[in-house]
Parts: structure tokens; C-alpha cells; sequence
């Protein structure tokens, strides 16, 4: 079968493996690429003027890693800071990356993808799109493209709709796009949302606003620490080599997340009153803690957010940042007025309220000329999508750090493309078995385990999950550690053709 398009192209630049996101999954794609296949042709493509995805879109004040960098950094390259690090720290530690290994000959920027096609006569993809700088389109041709897109959109972050919008006269600022000039200084800001980066940013601006308010419509579980790691600082003082104490420190908060994860398994509503006493212990003896840090959720459904030395609490504890717990009823030309009646007077209103989940990066896949329907499709082990030939997605680790799991798929990916040259295939496609035939299907995610505001608003559009292990997406880091380096290559799942010309 053949692709119209795609087989009219002749002339296109071609490669073995087209990769799409040069974020920490692209980049160690490349790496594990460039050490594990070094005869593979690649190129990395990203549509940003840079590398680095979530690294560099982001710089609103005070961004930061919510998990350490010794499990958020690679396996391979040490992480030498403190445990938490801002986004230019691990920008910089990306690039550090690149220039060490010798990648940055395979990375293109400004080149934005926005269509796949297969071809299973050629056995090849071809893709297309334009340079985000000069608009020239672009068109090449690849045997297995590996999406590293990351899961949100980077154009554009997710702003609810709510009445009287369209009243209000004052700024709006997304943290998504943090303006250069922000005009904050001495105003009186609103932080809609009370997540990750509503918890990083706030602390950064309270001193210079003259005063924060966060409108949270429920509360977020936290977790505080300071931004030491103990053992690490001790390693440091004996001349222990870098590469021994990120591995050692690695295998410590590798070990400390299992229990931490059992135990919120096991005893959710001890983990939650161990987290909310936590905070409490942080604010004023009559501060509601039971209105504004009491999640409705169990913290295993969502990411916990972190506290660095208690900045936040501190903030609130002072008086310069308020919480309000209460929905939107409007907007006004000045403000916001609640549900509950509250009037929240607002100089500059700050939407942090998350992104918008991209389905593979928004490009339209056809196979053999037939647009592909995402959710139609089963996953294989949440890295391949039945019917869909020669494409991975590199989804991370979602409560741990994202980088864990990144680093797992990039060994299987390489296994599996050693192994099709073992078999001289051309085409790898997934497809159910006799015995998954009429099996149950699940969202991608089950939203028992795992359910942030991203997700819920598009969990439909994505693939879908089977009941048996090769087909899902495991969130079980420690099982898939074990179970993925020595997975069966040729379960039944896994259609092989040979290579054509
Ligand atoms: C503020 C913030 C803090 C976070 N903190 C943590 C943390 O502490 N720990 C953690 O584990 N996770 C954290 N995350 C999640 C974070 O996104 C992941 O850890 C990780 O950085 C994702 O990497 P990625 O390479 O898969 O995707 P991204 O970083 O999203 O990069 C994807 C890249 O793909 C490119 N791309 C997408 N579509 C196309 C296309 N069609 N054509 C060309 N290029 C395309 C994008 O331009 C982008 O550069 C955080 C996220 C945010 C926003």
C-alpha cells in the first residue's frame, strides 16, 4: 500500500530516524542513538529557536524542577547542583549534554512539523512542515520517526473561559509566556491556580507586587524541603567523583520514591494527614489550613508539588500573599468576584492554570493515505500505537521524575531497532492479538491513578489502554524497570515485514 503524497516526493532528504522535540526525551533519544546504534542516520527537529522544550518556553520568575536533577538529570552525566534546580540550570545542564556528546551537528531548530505520512510500499515516513522563522516549508523522509514532543503544547498555555472576561481592563499574563517586561512592580496580583508553577512563582514576585492573592478553585498538596541533599554535600566533602555520587544519590531517591509511593498506596489518608500536618507546622496556629491546603484528591493522583525552605508558606505567614479557595463568578473592569462574594481587586491577573495536552504535537499522521484517529488506537506498553508503523512516543514518568521512564523507552526503542535489523525488517507495527481481540479498553490513563486538570480536559483524544501489561501504559516505574529491558520483542504484538529494495 502506498501514500499519494508521500510517494510524489523523491528528492527529500532522508533518514533513518527522525526525531521530533529536542526537550530532555529528544535529547536522550540522540544519546542513546548516537552510543547504542552509531550507524543510524538521525536528526533531532524542534519548532523553538533552541533545545531544552520545557526548559526554555518556561521562564517565569522563579522556575524551577518540582524532583530532583539527580533522577530528572540523566543516568549518564552527573548532576553536580543542588537537588532542585531553576530552568536555566537545567537548560544549561541540556546543553551541556549535547556539547559533551557531540549531538549538536544532528539538531535542527525553527522547524515546525505539522504532517506524517506512511508509505508501506517506500516503508518510510515522510514529513512535513514549515521553519517557524522564515516560513520555507520543509519535507523529509525517514525510516522510524520517534516522537519527543513532550505532552503540552508549547504555543500556548490553557486558559479556562470565564464570564465578564472581556470586562476586565487590567493585564493578563500566562506564566507560559512570562512578557519581558511584566509591570508588576508595586501592583496587586491575582494567581489563578494553585499548582507547580502558581507555588514557584508566587514566592519569586511577592516581595516586588504589593500584594499577591492566589484564587484557587480547590488546593494542591505540598510537600517542603530545603534544597540540600545531605548525603550528596558528604560525598562532596570526601573527593567522592561526581559520577559515583550521582549514581549513589540517584539509587537513594530512586529508593526513597518507591517507599514514599507504597506508603501513599497503601495508607493514602496517613500520607495525606502526614502532608497537610507538613504544611500546617509551616503557617500561623489559626491559619485554615483545612480550607486552603486540604486537597479533595489523594496525593497519589496527582503530582505533589514542593516547597523549597518554606518560601511559600513564609510569603503567606508575612502577609504578602493571600488564599483564597472559591470559584469565579466574574470579572469586572478591576477584578474578580467570587462565588462565595469576595472582591478581588486585580492590577495584573496571572493564569496558571496549566496547559493544553498536545496529541502528538499536533501533526496529522496517515498511514498509507488514511488519516490516523489516535483513539482508535491500542498502545504497546505506552510507547507504540497499534496500526501506526515505525513511530514511538517517548511519554515520561509522570509522578517520579519524567526523565526515568524517558530513559527506559529510549533503551527499548534502540533494542527494538537492533532487532529489526537481526531481522532484516523494514516495518515494525503493533497489533492486537487473537487473544486481545474483544479485551477490555481503558482511557490512556487511568484516572483512578492518576488525574491532573491536563489530562482530564483531554484524556478522549489520546489512544487507548488494553487490560494485559504489553498494553498499557505502566506508571509502575520499579515493575517496568525489570520488565522492559527484557521484554519479548517478538510477543505476538509486534508485526515484523521484511525490508523492501
Ligand atoms: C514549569 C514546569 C516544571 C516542571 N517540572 C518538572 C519536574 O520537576 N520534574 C518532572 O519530572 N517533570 C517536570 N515537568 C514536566 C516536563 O515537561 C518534563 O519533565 C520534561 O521536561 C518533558 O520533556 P520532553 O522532552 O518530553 O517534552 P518538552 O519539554 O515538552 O519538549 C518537547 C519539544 O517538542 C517540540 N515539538 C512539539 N511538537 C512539535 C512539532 N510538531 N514540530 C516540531 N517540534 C515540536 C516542542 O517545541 C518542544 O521543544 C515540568 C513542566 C513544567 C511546565
Amino acid at each position: 500500500m502506498s501514500d499519494p503524497v508521500s510517494d510524489s516526493v523523491t528528492d527529500a532528504e532522508h533518514i533513518d530516524v527522525l526525531i521530533i522535540g529536542a526537550g530532555i526525551s529528544g535529547i536522550n533519544a540522540a544519546y542513546h542513538l548516537s552510543t547504542q546504534l552509531p550507524d543510524r542516520s538521525f536528526v533531532v527537529l524542534d519548532a523553538l529557536e533552541s533545545f531544552g522544550g520545557t526548559w526554555l518556553t518556561h521562564t517565569f520568575p522563579g522556575v524551577r524542577s518540582d524532583t530532583e536533577l539527580f533522577t530528572l538529570g540523566y543516568e549518564f552525566k552527573p548532576w553536580t547542583g543542588a537537588p532542585y534546580a531553576s530552568g536555566a540550570e537545567i537548560h544549561a545542564y541540556l546543553g551541556e549534554v549535547i556539547e559533551e556528546n557531540d549531538l549538536g551537528g544532528h539538531f535542527r531548530y525553527q522547524h515546525k512539523i505539522t504532517d506524517a505520512r506512511w508509505s508501506s510500499e517506500a516503508q518510510c515516513w515522510t514529513v512535513t512542515g514549515s521553519r517557524s522563522d522564515t516560513g520555507e516549508p520543509i519535507t523529509m523522509t525517514a525510516g522510524f520517526l520517534w516522537m519527543c514532543h513532550g505532552y503540552f503544547r508549547h504555543s500556548k498555555g490553557h486558559t479556562p473561559t470565564w464570564p465578564g472576561m472581556e470586562e476586565y481592563q487590567g493585564r493578563w499574563i500566562h506564566p507560559q509566556a512570562w512578557p519581558a517586561e511584566p509591570e508588576i512592580d508595586g501592583r496587586e496580583v491575582v494567581v489563578i491556580g494553585s499548582g507547580a508553577t502558581a507555588a514557584t512563582l508566587v514566592p519569586a514576585i511577592a516581595d516586588q507586587c504589593s500584594h499577591v492573592t492566589i484564587l484557587q478553585r480547590s488546593p494542591t498538596y505540598f510537600f517542603q524541603s530545603p534544597n540540600v541533599d545531605v548525603l550528596a554535600d558528604q560525598l562532596r566533602s570526601l573527593d567522592v567523583p561526581d559520577e559515583w555520587i550521582h549514581e549513589i544519590v540517584r539509587r537513594k531517591a530512586i529508593a526513597e520514591m518507591q517507599s514514599l509511593t507504597q506508603v501513599a498506596a497503601v495508607h493514602p489518608e496517613l500520607t495525606k494527614a502526614g502532608l497537610i500536618n507538613m504544611v500546617s507546622s509551616q503557617l500561623p496556629e489559626d491559619y485554615e489550613v483545612d480550607v486552603h491546603f486540604t486537597p479533595r484528591h489523594l496525593p497519589a493522583q496527582q503530582r505533589v508539588a514542593r516547597i523549597l525552605d518554606g518560601d511559600l508558606f513564609r510569603a503567606i505567614s508575612d502577609g504578602k500573599v493571600t488564599m483564597v479557595t472559591d470559584e469565579i463568578e466574574t470579572f469586572t473592569a478591576d477584578g474578580i468576584v467570587t462565588k462565595g462574594g469576595q472582591q478581588l481587586h486585580a492590577d495584573v491577573v496571572v493564569t496558571a492554570t496549566g496547559f493544553d495536552l498536545t496529541v502528538f504535537g499536533d501533526i496529522a499522521f496517515f498511514v498509507d493515505g488514511e488519516p490516523v484517529d489516535f483513539t482508535d488506537s491500542v498502545t504497546y506498553r505506552g510507547i507504540m500505537f497499534t496500526g501506526i508503523p515505525n513511530m514511538a512516543w517517548t511519554f515520561g514518568a509522570l509522578r517520579l521524575s519524567w526523565t526515568m521512564r524517558a530513559e527506559l523507552v529510549s533503551q527499548f526503542i534502540c533494542r527494538l531497532l537492533g532487532h529489526m535489523d537481526e531481522l532484516g525488517a523494514g516495518s515494525v507495527t503493533p497489533g492486537l492479538r487473537t487473544q486481545d481481540v474483544g479485551m477490555e479498553l481503558l482511557p490512556y490513563i487511568d484516572p483512578a491513578e492518576f488525574s491532573p486538570g491536563y489530562l482530564q480536559r483531554s484524556i478522549a483524544l489520546m489512544p487507548k489502554s488494553g487490560s494485559s501489561t504489553e498494553w498499557r501504559l505502566s506508571l509502575d516505574y520499579w515493575d517496568e524497570r525489570e520488565v522492559l529491558p527484557i521484554a519479548n520483542l517478538d510477543d505476538g504484538c509486534l508485526a515484523y515485514i521484511p525490508r523492501v529494495g
